[in-house]
């Protein structure tokens, strides 16, 4: 499936009746959104100019929706707030690029609608190239706030490579709590294994969970050694999840965490799918672990990350 092509709405058809719920907390987010002065459509009235449509275009440039905190971005009429809003694009959101940018709107066409989208809130990339802004993938550690825990394997190194690439090891004694980075519901569980080995010939003897956001970007936490939420329970950031373990393809007791697109961003219905660049937030700035980073989560229900 394509990445900008999936057809309004196909999330509820394939993720069940509790996605009608993340629907409706994305929406009591989109107007506590507004209220906090998030977003776009919040920001302050500026006067732009019409624009000459059309400079500047690239075959095959793409846009993605980042950094919205949940409020979505608008996608309006022309290039300025004085526009009607069309429809508002959720968080990751992919668009086709067809013009701009005039004075930091861009021209673009997302599921088979055309209008201007404010540049801030999207990360623009060439043909060939993938995403590579990460301020929308802000997460918390997934670990109980106030306590500290080892990264033994950072991104892009030793088994992280290809689709895990963008993913990260935490040390973790078996029994841990592992708490949810993010809100949104369980799209994928397993918890009934105790096997493991230092061999990729058990990865599918892993324990997991997958959960999955209202704009189909999603969070793995893997080899865990029990699982406390059933397949479509809703979670908040901060909720627990499961206890920490060894099982499937592992050296060592230890949390293997990373965001990914699921079936509803163009990944596929298997637990793990491409991860994505993300960074942390625990420490008031975007943060790329590295190995040996001794961390200390603030994860909570309460918490807020941009
Ligand atoms: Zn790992």
């Amino acid at each position: 499936m394509p990445l900008h092509g999936r057809a309004r709405g196909d999330g509820a058809g394939t993720s069940g009746a509790r996605y009608g719920d993340v629907k409706r907390l994305s929406k009591l987010l989109f107007v506590a959104g507004l209220a906090a002065g998030c977003g776009e459509m919040n920001a302050a009235t500026d006067d732009v100019p019409m624009p000459d449509a059309g400079t500047d275009v690239v075959e095959g440039r793409k846009g993605r929706v980042i950094n919205t905190a949940g409020v979505g971005l608008s996608l309006r009429e022309g290039p300025s707030r004085d526009h009607a809003v069309k429809l508002v694009m959720p968080e990751g959101a992919i668009v086709d690029v067809i013009g701009g940018p005039t004075d930091n709107w861009w021209n673009v066409t997302y599921e088979g609608t055309s209008g201007w989208a404010f540049g801030d809130y999207l990360d623009i990339y060439e043909p060939g190239e993938e995403p590579t802004r990460t301020a929308g993938f802000n997460r918390l550690l997934p670990w109980q706030p106030g306590t500290s825990r080892r990264v033994t394997q950072g991104h892009n190194t030793g088994s992280h490579t290809s689709y895990n690439a963008w993913a990260w090891d935490f040390g973790m004694p078996i029994g841990t709590p592992v708490l949810a980075t993010h809100a949104g519901y369980i799209r994928a569980a397993k918890g009934d294994s105790q096997v493991s080995g230092c061999d990729p010939a058990y990865v599918n003897d892993a324990n997991y969970v997958v959960v999955t956001r209202s704009d189909g970007f999603e969070s793995l936490y893997v080899h865990l050694d029990s699982v406390s939420v059933a397949v479509n329970a809703v979670v908040k950031r901060g909720d627990q999840i499961g206890l920490s373990g060894q099982t499937g393809y592992s050296c060592g007791a230890h949390l293997h965490y990373q965001v990914q697109a699921g079936p509803d961003a163009g990944g596929t219905t298997f637990f793990a799918n491409q991860s994505i660049p993300s960074t942390f937030f625990d420490s008031g700035a975007p943060y790329d672990p590295v190995l040996g980073d001794n961390l200390v989560s603030q994860n909570s229900p309460t918490s807020t990350v941009p």
